[in-house]
């Protein structure tokens, strides 16, 4: 066991501070991370301010880390000392079940370990995320980060890439189909780059006038304003897949309408309460409502992989961990341009100082 530096909530109402965490010590699949960057996922604050009801405190948000490598347990064969590595949302999961046997292990059927808020099986106690210097995770978990992109930039990628990725995969997005992305935030702004790149035709929903260019910018070809009902009627029945990255309670009946007959409309956003979906809303044109959970380990290499190849990273407002609760606060007003990272050498520093 060692003790490093972090920052912790104590409940759903206190903010986070500078606490000492106890880390388990290098197993033998263990890699060691000294932890550069962290990204700010609304997952974080969901999690910190117990929006699911399952938080367990003291929590220490974050899984879209990067970092170097610091010390391997002695069976690692993939990693070594001064490696760039990257933890996303999962750090274990059965390894036995029929999900897992498939490279699925976020659709473990033992439940796949979290990053943060998990219980780890190494040492029975409650994972902490990476808000913090340093994190021991199995390599087995353990990404490896493409050398020619900006690391901080890559942070996001561990889960707002992964989660869009993973479902336009999925459905096949590609050439020739209209694909919509709802919210222009983390995830969502990953998810108009990658469908972008994949091929699709993109069309950007959005509640901030604001963000309009940013959009085209991003690579959607249209940008609707999602709160403007006649640009919303114009593309009724037209959708092939549409992606809702929405954090907070909306009406998803509007989109699920812009499906063309056996459309798609997949939720990644989370929000506190229930959606409320008609039910003529998927009976007409045969509609599918879905869901889709990060990725598996394998796809978020090979997301990391595809955009290395297609030069894609987050757009990113670097902060340090002190500001951590003014980045929550712009994350609730959707004023986030489009990912908050931290800058891991804050909490150095700040260590340093003391
Ligand atoms: P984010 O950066 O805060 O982005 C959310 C966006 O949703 C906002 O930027 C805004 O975009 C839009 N929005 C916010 N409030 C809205 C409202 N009341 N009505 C309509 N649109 C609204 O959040 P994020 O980090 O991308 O995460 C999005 C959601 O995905 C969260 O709930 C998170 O927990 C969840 N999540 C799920 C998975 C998974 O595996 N399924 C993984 C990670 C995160 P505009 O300004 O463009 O309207
Ligand atoms: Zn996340």
């Amino acid at each position: 066991m060692f003790v490093c530096e972090g920052f912790a909530t104590s409940s759903a109402d206190q903010p986070l501070t500078q606490t000492s965490i106890e880390r388990r010590d290098v197993g033998e699949r263990d890699v060691r991370i000294d932890i550069l960057y962290c990204g700010v996922c609304h997952s974080d604050l969901h999690q910190a301010r117990d929006e699911w009801h399952n938080t367990i405190y003291p929590c220490v948000p974050g899984h879209e880390i990067v970092g170097r490598v610091s010390e391997v347990g002695a069976a690692v064969t993939r990693f070594k000392v001064g490696d760039l590595a990257g933890v996303g949302c999962m750090v274990g999961s059965c390894q036995a079940c029929p999900n897992c046997s498939d490279g699925l292990e976020q659709y473990c059927d033992k439940g796949f370990i979290g990053t943060y808020n998990g219980i780890e099986p190494q040492t029975g106690k409650v994972t902490f995320g990476g808000y913090s210097e340093a994190i021991v995770v199995d390599e087995g978990f353990t990404l490896r980060i493409p050398e020619n992109l900006d690391l901080a930039a890559v942070a996001p990628l561990l889960c707002a890439g992964i989660t869009t990725y993973s479902p336009l995969r999925h459905w096949k997005v590609g050439p020739g189909q209209k694909v919509g992305v709802v919210g222009l935030g983390g995830l969502g702004h990953m998810a108009v780059k990658l469908a972008h790149a994949m091929g699709a035709h993109v069309v950007l929903f959005t509640t901030s006038p604001g963000k309009v260019e940013d959009g085209r910018r991003l690579g959607a070809d249209e940008v609707i304003i999602s709160t403007r009902p006649e640009e919303m009627e114009a593309h009724i029945n037209s959708f092939d897949f549409i992606l809702d990255c929405v954090a907070a309670d909306h009406d998803v009946n509007a989109y699920l309408n812009l499906l063309k007959r056996d459309g798609t409309m997949c939720q990644v956003g989370a929000p506190e309460d229930p959606l409320s979906v008609a039910a003529f809303s998927v009976i007409w044109k045969r509609r599918n409502f879905s869901g889709s959970l990060i990725g598996g380990i394998a796809e978020t290499q090979e997301m990391l992989d595809f955009c290395a190849e297609h030069g894609i990273t987050s757009d990113i407002e670097m902060i340090a961990i002190q500001d951590i609760e003014a980045a929550y606060a712009r994350m609730l007003k959707s004023d986030v341009k489009y990912r908050f990272v931290i800058d891991m050498q804050s909490l150095k520093d700040s260590r340093a100082a003391a």
